[in-house]
């Protein structure tokens, strides 16, 4: 089960329940990265289990670290989600080089990583233009465009993107790319109301060459089709956390607050069964992370969309078992909320899901 803090290594445990609580509220209110900690979870395992030598893929580890992570600091369990989602995109890609040179810093951390998916899926979708294009010249491509909202970024920090062909736009690659390789810069985000520790970057792509070693699959399809939906499932691991750390806030205004709260119309112990529900759900989905069928990817679509609505629900019952002490600056309460409100935006988005599920109900991502 998810919730058993045994799935999760007991060094992790103790760095979240130090480290990761304490940096919280620097993290989220100064928009401090939290690089170090980041670092010393890598170290202690937080980043590996899909990456093990010889075992199959074990997403179930991946989102229970996650969602230990974000019970304590969203924005550090969402940076973890930034760093699994890279590492599984190059764990399943066919790219040997990759696996073997770039995939052992990524999972154990030394490698801070992450992805910039959400212009390309959306681009997929139909509902934005690719932000990337590519020329296809001797060796590899070269990249122009800005890719905006990538996450745990630095300076020396790799990130999975897509790019479309300037040839042929229905030809996508799919790549590695560093940040500050000639021709990639990266330009600080817009001031942020919540997630502001996040490393949250546009990158800048100006004629970037992008060697063929660093290619993940060309075209695109074959492996986004295989993986994607273990990255969708990993944001779930957000969601668990966030939820958990809702019903917390809920108990906790409860034991002062009881008389003002029992004729309200939902508990916490209702919440923690819908998130056991949801939990079953998801261990059942992670039995076959690489199923490319339509019919998967719309279980998975569907649960995300059933974990993004729950984390809504469990932040705003908190703020409404806390009353006035969810608008005081600081507030562990106003802290949720807004992290729940971003478990629902990032991509895919609630509004995102909803669109796939409704007007592809075959196929929610037909690529
Ligand atoms: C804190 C944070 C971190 C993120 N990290 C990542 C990441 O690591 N990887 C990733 O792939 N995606 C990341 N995103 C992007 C995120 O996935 C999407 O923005 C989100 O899903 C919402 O998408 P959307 O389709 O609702 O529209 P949005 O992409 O939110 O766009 C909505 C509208 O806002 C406009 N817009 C976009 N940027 C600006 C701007 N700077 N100023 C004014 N208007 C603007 C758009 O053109 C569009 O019309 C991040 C977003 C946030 C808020």
């Amino acid at each position: 089960m998810i919730a058993s803090p045994a799935m999760v290594p007991a060094a992790v445990r103790d760095l979240v329940d130090t480290e990761v609580a304490a940096a919280a509220k620097r993290v989220d209110e100064d928009g401090v990265h939290p690089a170090a900690v980041l670092a010393c979870l890598g170290q202690e395992g937080a980043f590996r289990s899909h990456v093990e030598d010889g075992k199959p893929p074990a997403l179930d580890v991946a989102i229970a670290t996650t969602a230990a992570i974000s019970e304590a600091c969203l924005t550090t369990g969402f940076c973890t989600w930034c760093q699994h989602s890279a590492g599984w995109l190059v764990a399943n890609s066919d790219n040997a080089g990759l696996r073997a040179g770039l995939l052992p810093g990524i999972a154990n951390g030394a490698v801070p990583a992450g992805v910039g998916l959400a212009n390309p899926v959306k681009a997929m979708r139909g509902t934005e233009q690719f932000k990337l294009r590519a020329e296809r010249v001797r060796g590899g491509y070269l990249v122009s465009g800005a890719q905006p909202w990538i996450s745990n970024m630095g300076e020396g920090h790799w990130f999975a993107t897509v790019f479309a062909d300037l040839a042929d736009p229905s030809h996508r690659i799919t790549a590695m790319v560093r940040c500050g390789q000639s021709g990639v810069t990266i330009r600080p985000n817009v001031h942020m109301t919540s997630l502001r520790g996040s490393a949250t970057v546009t990158v800048l792509f100006k004629q970037a060459f992008v060697p063929a070693e660093h290619i993940l699959a060309d075209p695109a399809e074959s492996l986004l089709s295989r993986a994607y939906p273990g990255i969708v499932l990993l944001q779930t691991g957000m969601a668990l956390g966030v939820i958990g750390a809702g019903i917390a806030l809920m108990r906790e205004f409860d034991a002062g607050q009881f008389e003002s709260n029992r004729h309200l119309p939902r508990h916490p112990d209702d919440f923690a069964a819908d998130r056991d529900a949801l939990q079953e759900r998801i261990v059942r989905l992670t039995e076959t992370p690489l199923d490319d069928s339509p019919g998967y990817l719309r279980s998975v679509f569907e649960t995300r969309l059933q974990a993004s609505e729950l984390t809504l629900a469990a932040t705003r019952m908190a703020m409404l078992r806390a009353g006035l002490p969810a608008f005081m600056q600081g507030s562990p309460v106003d802290r949720r909320m807004r992290e729940g409100n971003f478990v629902a935006t990032i991509t895919p988005s609630m509004r995102f899901l909803l669109r796939a599920l409704a007007t592809s109900p075959e196929t929610p991502w037909p690529i």
